[in-house]
C-alpha cells in the first residue's frame, strides 16, 4: 500500500495512491487506516512530502561502499545527526542551491517512517514501529561540511529544501534488501541495497530509541551507498527505491 499526502481543493489530506487514483483516508494514517469513501484523480492533486516529521534523523557512514569511497573507517556505532522539519521538501519541488556554493551533493537514501511512539524498542520488535518506507535525498553542501566552524552539519545538511522526501510511504517492502538509486539528468549515479548496511534497519531503530523517543511520522534517513556527486542549477535529480517509487526534484 502506498500512502501519500496531497493538496487538493485547498485541503491537505492523506490517501492511498493507486496509479491514476488516490483514495482519501480519514485523518492521518498513524492511528490505523480508515477510508473516507471518496477518491481524487492523481493528476488533479499536488503530492507533498508524505508525512510531517517532528524530526528527521539521519545516519552517516552506514553503507560499506560509501565508507570505502570516502576513505572512512567502519565506525563501531551509527553516526547520527538531525535535519530540521524546515528542511523538508516534497516531490517535484525545487532544491535551492545557496549562492557561492561549489559542491551541492545528492545522497540517495531509504527513509524509514515511524508509525507509533517508540522508546527502548528491542531489535526484534523494531519493525512493529514502522509505517513504511520512502525515498530521501540527503542534500549536502560539501563546502560547509566539516569546514571551518561547520563541524556540526546543521547548515551543510539542514538548510531549507535539503530534505526532500517522497513520493509515498510504501508499507510493504523488505527492509533487509531494498535497492536505492540516484539518477542525475537521467544518468544513474548510485545503486545500492540495504543488505550492504553496516547496521540493519531494526538495529538503527533500536539504537536510536534507546535514548530518544521516536514519534509517529519521524523519518530515519538510513545513509547513502557509494557514488555521491554534485548537482548544478537546472539539473533534475531522481531518487528511486525499488517498489516504492521515484522522488524527482529540480535544482534552482
Ligand atoms: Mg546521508
Amino acid at each position: 500500500m502506498k500512502i501519500v499526502r496531497y493538496r487538493a481543493d485547498n485541503k491537505t489530506e492523506y490517501g492511498i495512491w493507486e496509479g491514476k487514483t488516490i483514495r482519501a483516508i480519514v485523518g492521518s494514517p498513524f492511528r490505523g487506516i480508515r477510508m473516507a469513501g471518496r477518491s481524487v484523480k492523481t493528476s488533479d492533486v499536488r503530492l507533498l512530502a508524505p508525512c510531517l516529521p517532528s524530526k528527521v534523523i539521519a545516519i552517516g557512514a552506514s553503507y560499506r561502499s560509501h565508507c570505502m569511497e570516502m576513505g572512512q573507517p567502519i565506525l563501531e556505532e551509527p553516526m547520527v545527526f538531525f535535519k530540521p522539519a524546515s528542511s523538508l521538501a516534497g516531490p517535484e519541488d525545487k532544491l535551492m542551491k545557496p549562492s557561492g556554493v561549489k559542491r551541492f551533493d545528492y545522497e540517495a537514501e531509504v527513509g524509514v517512517v515511524i508509525k507509533r511512539r517508540a522508546f527502548k524498542v528491542p531489535r526484534e520488535k523494531a519493525l512493529d514501529y514502522v509505517l513504511g518506507y520512502t525515498c530521501c535525498n540527503d542534500v549536502s553542501v560539501r563546502d560547509w561540511q566539516n569546514v571551518g566552524a561547520n563541524w556540526q552539519w546543521a547548515r551543510a545538511k539542514g538548510s531549507d529544501t535539503f530534505s526532500p522526501i517522497g513520493p509515498c510511504i510504501e508499507t510493504e517492502a523488505d527492509p533487509f534488501n531494498m535497492w536505492v538509486e540516484s539518477r542525475l539528468n537521467g544518468e544513474r549515479k548510485q545503486r545500492g541495497s540495504t543488505s550492504d548496511l553496516i547496521w540493519d534497519i531494526p538495529q538503527m531503530i533500536s539504537y536510536l530509541s534507546e535514548t530518544m523517543t521516536l514519534m509517529p511520522g519521524d523519518v530515519i534517513e538510513t545513509g547513502t551507498p557509494s557514488g555521491i556527486g554534485p548537482m548544478n542549477v537546472g539539473d533534475v535529480i531522481e531518487i528511486t527505491v525499488d517498489g516504492v517509487g521515484t522522488l524527482r526534484n529540480y535544482v534552482a
